[in-house]
């Protein structure tokens, strides 16, 4: 098979320095990584081949052997990737992930359990102040029969006799020595000699337990909750992932949420916008009366400090605008008609603000 050059892999020129090495293949593990990846074969090969040429440039001495002898390495044996096994490979990604990855060589290490996400969606009030959900989430979990030691209840793993507990074993091939991982114990330097019954020795269970879910008030759309641990089980008595769990907002009939602000458009009458009125307006805890004063325009705005959304995990509240919009009636009885034709006539001589200020702007413009 065709191996790439591993320069080309990592994207690095062949009088690169170490850490420029190093630094392009975090940034292509980064990319390709597994768990970022889940899934994806195309990813998986490439993360694999991006280890396998790093597991060589960036040991000085198989680099070197690797600038000599090429691709085919020193009497053809190749630079064949998980026969190296991945100390140094594991270590670098252990620095930005936090956590141990399993490699195709080498022991196998605990290994954190992946992280969930779960999409909750919630009405609109839910969300703004707050509630407790209880979600089911399936997931695998330890199982708790064993407690995730895979062995049947009052036995324990055996240190495996085969590489003794080591995961791998050695031997001598020309320059190098080769690790594998151990047959026997598939790597995991133990065996078990009885089952545990429920989880067949794999140490985890699927589970659908219910899980209470605190939604603090004024989460919005794509506000993530955090919850510790509450991901998949881990392996190999690593840790459990987490459980991100990913609102969403119904709308409300009335009011539009901007963050932690609310506008609620309310409608009035021309006769009320021009005289003035005190008009009764929707908020979040009930009816407010708001004053309209004389001469309101339409899309005119009224902000009621503090009568908005909580800020999340704030002290303060967001405001309320009341937008008023001048709801003109599409049906006039004929004495309404006959009294706004009289208000028409009288009113030519005296027009609004907006249509004062319009008219002579066109006149500046266009004489
Ligand atoms: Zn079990
Ligand atoms: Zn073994």
């Amino acid at each position: 098979m065709a191996k790439r050059d591993y320069y080309e892999v990592l994207g690095v020129s062949r009088n690169s320095g170490p850490d420029e090495i190093k630094k392009a293949f975090r940034q292509l593990a980064l990319q390709y990584h597994p768990d970022r990846n889940p899934g994806d074969k195309s990813a998986e090969e490439k993360f694999k081949e991006l280890n396998e040429a790093y597991s060589v440039l960036s040991d000085p001495q198989k680099r070197e052997q690797y600038d000599t002898f090429g691709p085919a390495g020193p009497a053809g044996q190749g630079f064949g990737g998980s026969d190296f096994g991945f100390g140094g490979v594991e270590d670098i990604l252990n620095d930005f992930f936090g956590f141990g990855t399993i490699f195709g060589g080498g022991r196998q290490r605990s290994r954190r359990g992946a992280d969930l996400r779960y999409n909750l969606e919630l009405k609109f009030e839910e969300a703004v102040f707050g509630t407790e959900k209880e979600v089911v989430i399936p997931r695998t979990a330890a199982c708790p029969e064993c407690g995730g030691s895979g062995a049947k209840k009052g036995t324990r793993p055996e240190r495996c006799a085969a590489c003794n507990g080591r995961g791998q074993v050695a031997s001598q091939q020309g320059f190098f020595t080769i690790s594998r991982p151990c047959g026997r114990c598939r790597g995991t330097g133990q065996v078990i000699k009885e089952h545990c019954p429920k989880c067949a020795g794999g140490g985890t269970v699927r589970e659908s337990r219910p899980l209470k879910v605190k939604i603090p008030a004024g989460v919005d759309n794509g506000t993530r909750l955090k919850l510790r641990g509450e991901g998949e089980a881990g392996q190999s008595g690593g840790p459990p992932g987490d459980l991100y769990v990913v609102v969403s907002a119904r709308e409300h009939p009335f009011f539009a949420r901007d963050g932690e602000h609310l506008l609620c458009e309310v409608p009035i009458t021309f006769s009320q916008a021009a005289l003035g009125d005190e008009i009764e307006v929707p908020t979040l805890t009930g009816k407010r009366k708001l004053t309209i004063p004389p001469g309101t325009q339409s899309g005119q705005d009224f902000v009621m400090k503090g009568e908005g959304v909580a800020v999340l995990n704030g002290h303060r509240r967001g405001n309320l605008v009341i937008r008023v919009i001048i709801d003109v009636p599409k049906k006039l009885t004929k004495r309404q008609k006959e009294l706004l034709l009289e208000f028409q006539e009288i009113s030519s001589e005296s027009p609004g603000p907006i249509s004062r200020s319009f008219f002579e702007k066109v006149k500046e413009i266009f004489g």
